[in-house]
């Protein structure tokens, strides 16, 4: 299957000169969203993963299917202000501007195999400030996994040392 066939690529949005690619085409198919999530868990199955994590909002739509799957948890990354207890947090650099990051501080033990999942890979910031997350709860990172990788925006290049999953590259 093609997957690239189900992405829709808008031009001028959010912003003129931006191609955005839209996933929700994808998640629209049920037979191409279930490939997609099925090639993640199958890398995925090899890691011995104890947790999925993922930074809102697309990052749920992969992880949560992924988590489900594979019988492991599902911790989500949010903006400042939208979990309700004690959290940890992080500055992050985006493609369109500057956030904050959190995750709850209980979220992670100590030495749990962490899979990582967002929709896709640009500058790297996002995930870049997801693995600091998980990784100041004491969680190892041993895998990210997205869609889609943007590769004239060299965002591998944060993730240097950490196994990296693509499914499309433009
Ligand atoms: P990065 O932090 O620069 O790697 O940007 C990745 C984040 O921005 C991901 O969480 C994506 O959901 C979002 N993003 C950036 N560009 C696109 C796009 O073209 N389509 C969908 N999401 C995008």
């Amino acid at each position: 299957m093609n997957l690239k066939d189900y992405i829709t690529v808008v031009e001028d949005w959010p912003s003129e000169g931006i191609k955005f690619k839209d996933i929700t085409t994808l998640m629209d198919n049920g037979t191409a969203f279930k490939y997609a999530v099925d090639q993640i868990v199958e890398y995925a199955n090899e890691k011995e993963i104890d947790l999925v994590v993922g930074p809102e909002a697309r990052g749920f739509i992969i992880g949560c299917p992924v988590s489900y799957s594979m019988e492991v948890g599902f911790a989500p990354v949010r903006k400042e202000g939208k979990l309700p207890r004690e959290t940890i947090k992080v500055d992050y650099g985006l493609e369109y501007g500057e956030d904050i990051l959190t995750i709850h501080k209980d979220a992670i033990k100590p030495g749990q195999r962490v899979l990582i999942t967002d929709d896709l890979l640009a500058t790297g910031g996002t995930i870049e400030a997801t693995i600091n997350l998980v990784e100041q709860l004491g969680g190892k990172v041993v895998g990210c996994a997205f869609l889609i990788e943007l590769t004239y925006l060299n965002g591998r290049d944060k993730l240097d040392g950490y196994d990296v999953l693509t499914l499309m590259q433009y």
